[in-house]
């Protein structure tokens, strides 16, 4: 039977404002790093997706390098926006980036506007589109005048390669540096995609405040820390899990003894909040208004679905914070 979308999909979802912008971004949005690449099962990837876009879930973050092999999710995601998905393009927000290598040679990686153009025209064909909503510059590069980074966001948002321009991975000054060229160049800063999660708290020294006071939105990744704030791991590794694949980015001897100490008190404390560790770790980021989205991962359906549960309930009393900041030490 040919894919339908659910008459339903914007019944639940919650949609927030994008910084200072005229965008609106679902409060959960779906990232396709693992799990959508030549190395997965193209059918669950499928179903993943369609399942978001049922559930409200417009916003849709891929890289160039997202597979593996790199550029594959790219790929896999463009069939399933040709047919799925077709039709749909204008209630979709996609996002890719440039940043990391993904060609040999001095032009496949980091910040040149030679590197950046170029990827972002070999993600629009992979994808089979002819815009992307936004286009991020994965990384900071030291080597690289920022005016040069910025100065290629500015061209691809005029060329009408992207609409928006958004960082990732930059710190709370290489933020506002970037801020303010792309105010002078006329290409405002959209978003800033940072890793925070209960356990990488790196955002909370001065990135979210140089967001909030700017406002420009921000949309956290890896909220779960991989599947780590979860309680998938408290058994062992499953053989399924990320931790468990041999392509997965976590790695068996980061789900250390100490982490599974953190990771088992969390799980207690979620359960006198009548949620999952993985519900509390998520509506634990979206406490705080001046995130836009907070960006998951799933590798099935029944992830997700369940996922989207954590807007039930993204309020922490004082104590709660602190209880979980006591665990984490
Ligand atoms: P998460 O921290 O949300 O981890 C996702 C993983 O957690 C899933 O693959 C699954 O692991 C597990 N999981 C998810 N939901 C549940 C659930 N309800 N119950 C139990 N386990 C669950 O995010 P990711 O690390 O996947 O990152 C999300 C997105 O962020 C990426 O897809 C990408 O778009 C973006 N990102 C950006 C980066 C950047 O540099 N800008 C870097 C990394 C990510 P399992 O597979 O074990 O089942």
């Amino acid at each position: 039977m040919a894919y339908e979308p659910a008459k339903t999909r914007y019944s639940q979802m919650k949609y927030n404002r994008c910084g200072n912008s005229g965008l609106m971004l679902p409060a959960v949005s779906l990232g396709l790093w693992h799990n959508f690449g030549y190395v997965d099962d193209f059918k669950v990837a499928t179903d993943i997706i369609t399942s978001a876009f049922d559930l409200g879930v417009t916003h849709f973050d891929l890289a160039n390098n997202y597979g593996p092999p790199p550029g594959s999710a790219e790929t896999n995601f463009g069939k399933v926006l040709k047919k799925e998905l077709a039709g749909y393009r204008d209630e979709l927000i996609i996002s890719t980036k440039a940043g990391y290598t993904m060609w040999d040679g001095p032009y496949g990686d980091w910040g040149s506007k030679k590197y950046l153009v170029s990827s972002l025209d070999q993600s629009l064909k992979r994808m089979g589109l002819d815009y992307v909503d936004i286009f991020y510059s994965h990384r900071y590069d030291p080597n690289t005048p920022m005016e040069e980074t910025m100065g290629a966001l500015d061209l691809i948002v005029r060329q009408g390669k992207a609409l928006y321009a958004g960082v990732s991975n930059y710190g709370p000054e290489q933020t506002e540096q970037a801020i303010a060229i792309l105010n002078k160049l006329g290409t405002p800063l959209l978003i800033n995609q940072p890793k925070y999660s209960m356990f990488e708290r790196a955002p909370e020294k001065g990135l979210i405040d140089v967001l909030g006071r700017e406002n420009v939105g921000c949309i956290p990744f890896s909220p779960l820390a991989q599947g780590m704030l979860t309680n998938k791991y408290l058994k062992g590794i499953p053989t399924d899990s990320r931790a468990g694949k041999v392509h997965g980015f976590l790695k068996v001897d980061q789900v250390t003894p100490d982490k599974l100490e953190k990771i088992t008190n969390l799980n207690e404390l979620a359960k006198t909040r009548n949620q999952t560790l993985a519900l509390m770790a998520l509506a634990w980021i979206l406490k705080d208004s001046r995130i836009t989205t907070v960006l998951i991962g799933a590798s099935s359906v029944k992830q997700l679905e369940d996922s989207l549960g954590c807007l039930e309930n993204t309020t922490f009393s004082a104590d709660e914070l602190l209880q979980i900041d006591g665990i984490i030490g």
